[in-house]
């Protein structure tokens, strides 16, 4: 555990993009009380002001005492951490190849400027494809690898585990289980290492003694965790609320020195023999960003996911130039 205590001047939380996720991790953290300050950046001048002004007009019953933002990047000025939500979203008939491309490009011009504003701030990548900009951002910054990460398969470990909770019965906070690798659809449970109380998930039983999580079980709750965005997405156009909640629980483990274990993509140094893509894995994560990328113990079956994950991964990165 960090022994050194937060500098409570510091804790300025910036998320950049003031769209549905932008927005909705803005309201989240200021709820929360996750951060001092709270600024939003966009370059949509009218949607930003709306956006701080509303959020303002809540924090007479908030713990964050404020919101600031605009579409100036100076808003940004020494945050300690900095969440980027801005980039389009995928179009009908845009491949995801396409979005990467379009997406990359934002990412290479607004570094630099948010460098210049807060060259010592924690860079977490929300928008997609958050692996392949993680090593974007990565790159164009020049900042070490535990400085600029992404949420990865956080958002899809917890819904994951409200997954497994609701089959098995009991209280989310009793499931371990987490999901690895790309976000997206190269992602994939671990299930060897998933747990419920200290049952391993595999060997779980109801009360008449059933096993509860088949082969078929678990491929289902793989499949809905990997497919859970396209289907809010055709519901009401954006996914927008549990992502704005990992942001403000990653925003607490980082202002707070909380040394947690989350799933998060950073760029990997010979990982399983995987180096320079993100991807997720369990990492201990603090105020100085990524302190360590877990190696947990992995199957066969798990380790040739893995493999493939990065290998898709890599084929982006190579088509757009990195
Ligand atoms: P949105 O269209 O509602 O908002 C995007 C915002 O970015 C807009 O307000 C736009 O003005 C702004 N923007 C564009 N270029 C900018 C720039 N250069 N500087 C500042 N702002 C800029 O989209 P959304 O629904 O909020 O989604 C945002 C991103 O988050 C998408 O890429 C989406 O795929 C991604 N996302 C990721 C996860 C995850 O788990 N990683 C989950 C949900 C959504």
């Amino acid at each position: 555990m960090s022994t050194q205590l937060p500098d409570l001047n510091a804790l300025k939380l910036s998320v950049i993009g003031a769209g549905s996720v932008g927005s909705s991790l803005a309201y989240a953290a200021l709820i929360r009380g996750s951060a001092r300050e709270i600024a939003l950046f966009d370059i949509n001048a009218k949607k930003v002001d709306a956006e701080v002004a509303d959020l303002s007009h809540g924090t007479q019953f908030t713990p964050t005492s404020y919101v600031t933002g605009g579409a100036d990047i100076e808003v940004v000025k020494d945050s300690s951490i900095v969440i980027i939500t801005a980039g389009a979203r995928q179009k009908p008939g845009q491949t995801r190849l396409e979005l990467a491309g379009v997406n990359a490009n934002i990412m290479k011009s607004l570094m630099p400027q948010l460098l210049e504003q807060a060259p010592n701030a924690i860079y977490v990548l929300v928008t997609n494809p958050c692996d392949v900009l993680t090593v974007v951002a990565q790159k164009v910054s020049g900042l070490p690898a535990n400085q600029v990460f992404s949420t990865g398969t956080m958002l899809d470990t917890s819904r994951l585990r409200w997954a497994i909770a609701q089959k098995a019965g009991v209280g989310l906070a009793n499931v371990h289980a987490t999901i690895m690798g790309e976000h997206g659809d190269s992602e994939f449970p671990t299930w060897s290492n998933a747990e419920i109380g200290h049952v391993p998930i595999l060997d779980w039983k109801d009360a008449a003694g059933q096993r509860v999580f088949s082969e078929d079980v678990l491929d289902e709750l793989a499949y809905d965790a990997v497919h859970a965005a396209y289907s809010i997405i055709e519901g009401k156009g954006a996914t927008n609320y549990a992502i704005g909640l990992t942001g403000a629980r990653l925003t607490e483990a980082i202002l707070r020195y909380q040394d947690v274990i989350l799933p998060l993509s950073s760029v990997l140094d010979d990982y399983y023999g995987v180096s320079g893509v993100a991807l997720s894995a369990p990492s201990i994560v603090s105020n100085k960003g990524i302190e360590r990328v877990l190696e947990v113990p992995l199957n066969n079956t798990e380790l040739v996911k893995l493999k493939a994950s990065a290998a898709a991964l890599k084929h982006t990165l190579s088509t757009l130039g990195f």
